[in-house]
């Protein structure tokens, strides 16, 4: 059977899965649920006699050919199967957990962010069990706790499985992307001296100590930085809190979170730097909120990406234009921590993830299937 007729065969199928799995909540650490459920389906819907499945606390781990699997594979494929909350749920559209297919699209938080790439995957494993993949070993990821930042569901994966060549499916308008910006959200809590409000004067106001540091996150042009391929480091505010013993008493306490995103070169010793350059003096605490992703980007000659565009070309008939990601992903523990060259691809817009009104289109997942089958059977080369 070729991946076409499959994919037409299987359409009903693919939609049923996709609105399936968005309606099960798989916040971090809570994707206990979807896990059992993925698994449940594997079980009943393909032939287990062709694929192994090993499960690691609420990752999904999925080895081909079984005839010949082994920890050791050519390529591993990851979506994370975690979501961001929903927090507006009277601003969407239809209900987030609905998984509700108008038109040509699927809606729901994670439709896009990265339950589309999860369906992809788990129908290109139902294809090249039906047509008996006896290529060299490979796996398939389903991992926990991505968008916790935390970075543990996948490395759990890859102290398990060691891949030779990692894809991390993630929206990229299936586009194949070669490196992203790193992430790194860190907290800094100011001190101050709790008075009456009365007389300010006696006290010293926290909030006021932490205004130099929001003005130069405001108002410093990321200038100075050196211009790289993944551009300049970009930084914001995400958070402000304050402690005071009541309304009409001085704030003791004030913290200001930083969402950072870094470059190529920059480390936490760089970044932790910067952001207190011109603060020196003031009593601050510095506490990242989770450890620090670097960014990576994979040599444009690299014959993984050589490769990945032949497939691009054989998949869609044109020429790739491959991109770089904003964003991070577990890219940066497959790339950076574990050093294992890799790429990205994946059905739907990076723009949609983390926002109301989420959706895929359903064309984009069959083209994913398709691009993923074919990356399996063409690893000539790698
Ligand atoms: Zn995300």
């Amino acid at each position: 059977m070729n991946i076409e007729l499959y994919i037409e065969k299987n359409k009903s199928n693919i939609i049923k899965f996709l609105s399936q799995v968005i309606k099960i909540k798989s916040y971090s650490s809570q994707e206990e649920k979807l896990v059992t459920f993925i698994l449940h389906f594997l079980r009943t819907k393909l032939n287990t006699k062709k694929l192994y499945v090993k499960r690691i606390k609420n990752n999904i781990i999925i080895l081909l050919p079984k005839s010949n699997c082994s920890q050791k594979v050519n390529i591993l494929f990851d979506a994370h199967i975690d979501t961001v909350p929903v927090e507006n749920i009277n601003k969407w559209k239809y209900p987030p957990f609905s998984g509700k297919f108008v038109e040509d699209k699927i809606y729901g938080r994670g439709a896009t962010d990265t339950k589309a790439s999860l369906a992809a995957l788990v129908f290109t494993i139902k294809f090249l069990t039906e047509i008996n993949y006896n290529n060299k070993p490979i796996a398939f990821s389903l991992s926990s706790n991505e968008e916790d930042s935390s970075g543990k569901g996948i490395t759990e994966i890859m102290n398990y499985v060691k891949p030779r060549y990692c894809v991390i499916c993630e929206p990229s308008d299936l586009k194949i992307v070669y490196g992203h910006k790193g992430k790194w959200c860190v907290k800094l809590t100011f001190y101050g001296k709790p008075a009456h409000s009365s007389s300010p004067q006696n006290g010293i106001n926290a909030i006021y100590l932490a205004y130099p540091l929001i003005k130069k996150i405001i108002h410093t042009k990321p200038q100075q930085f050196k211009n790289t391929i993944l551009g300049k480091p970009t930084y914001t505010i995400t958070y402000i809190e304050s402690k005071t013993n009541s309304l009409n008493s001085l704030p003791y306490e004030c913290s200001v979170y930083i969402d950072y995103r870094s470059v190529i070169g920059e480390t936490e010793e760089s970044i932790k730097s910067w952001i207190l350059k011109s603060l020196e003096g003031t009593n601050i605490k510095f506490d990242p909120v989770h450890r620090f992703f670097a960014a990576w980007v994979l040599n444009k000659t690299h014959k993984l990406f050589t490769i990945a565009k032949n497939v691009y070309k054989h998949c869609f008939g044109k020429k790739p234009e491959p991109i770089l990601w904003q964003f991070c992903t577990n890219g940066s523990v497959t790339m950076v921590d574990f050093k294992i060259p890799t790429i990205g691809f994946g059905p739907g817009s990076p723009y949609l993830a983390h926002q109301d009104n989420e959706y895929v289109k359903i064309e984009d997942v069959f083209s994913a299937i398709k691009f993923y089958s074919l990356f399996c059977l063409h690893q000539e080369g790698l």
